[in-house]
């Protein structure tokens, strides 16, 4: 009986001990998930700037609380405005999206080129951003996006792929461009909206205490957050913003991505 009752305990002790070490392998990804997501956010992006992107088995991708924010830039390149804004994004270690204009990344191809080595996601703005005539009809804007993907393939080489990631000028909004929206995405295109303002475009030299302003009330505590900015010459004053905008989503605790990383 003795014996019986040692075989019983031993056996007892046996799975409590291989319970807890099994508990001990799986603890540290769920108990962090739990008590402190932020702390699992910022593990995150550690490994995310030593790693390739993480593949879905990796147990580091527990960041669902997480507010992402995506910056976009639309309108450029331009000499004046874009490069100061790729110094303040690398000063930051942040990456963008940027909606290219054609025509312009015909004209400042080295600028095109640091923006794509830099890391940031180029996308596509058409070849004129002129309304009359992208709007014409549907075959017109077609046209336009994959002139444009030329382009961005003639001067970033072999690397770049073609790029999915579309803006419409003006936004992709309303039942009439309902044709359009079939149209890019038939031809395997995604487009891109916003859902957060700076106000940039909102007038001539908006001032940076302005555009924060407008950013907070459009932010809202968003949980993903695409904000729209411009990146053409006449837009100093969003240089002027740009790092304040920053300190502010940080602030706020928000990770930056490009959209390449939204989930759609
Ligand atoms: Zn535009």
């Amino acid at each position: 009986m003795q014996h019986l009752k040692t075989s019983i305990t031993v056996i007892l002790l046996t799975i409590v001990f291989t319970g807890v070490l099994s508990f001990e392998v799986i603890l540290p990804y769920e108990t962090v998930a739990i008590v402190d997501a932020e702390d699992v956010v910022e593990e995150a992006i550690d490994d995310l700037t030593e790693e390739e992107t993480p593949t879905e088995e990796d147990p580091i991708v527990i960041d669902e609380n997480a507010k992402v924010v995506y910056l976009t830039f639309d309108d450029g390149p331009s000499p004046d405005v874009t490069s100061h804004i790729l110094d303040i994004l690398k000063e930051y270690n942040i990456q963008a999206t940027f909606f290219v204009i054609g025509n312009l990344a015909e004209q400042h191809p080295d600028i095109l080129l640091r923006t794509w080595e830099e890391g940031h996601l180029v996308g596509n703005h058409t070849y004129t951003h002129n309304f009359r005539h992208i709007y014409g009809n549907p075959q017109n804007f077609l046209d336009e996006v994959e002139r444009t993907d030329e382009v961005f393939s003639s001067i970033l080489g072999t690397d770049y792929y073609k790029s999915k990631f579309i803006r419409f000028p003006g936004g992709s909004f309303g039942k009439r461009l309902q044709p359009f929206r079939q149209a890019v995405g038939e031809a395997g295109y995604i487009s891109i909206d916003w859902n957060v303002v700076t106000g940039d475009a909102e007038g001539h030299r908006v001032s940076p205490q302005k555009q924060l302003t407008r950013l907070q009330e459009t932010l809202q505590n968003k949980k993903e957050a695409i904000v729209l900015m411009h990146d053409s010459n006449t837009k100093q004053t969003t240089v002027e913003a740009l790092p304040e905008i920053i300190d502010y989503l940080i602030s706020q605790d928000y990770v930056f991505k490009t959209l390449k990383d939204y989930e759609f």
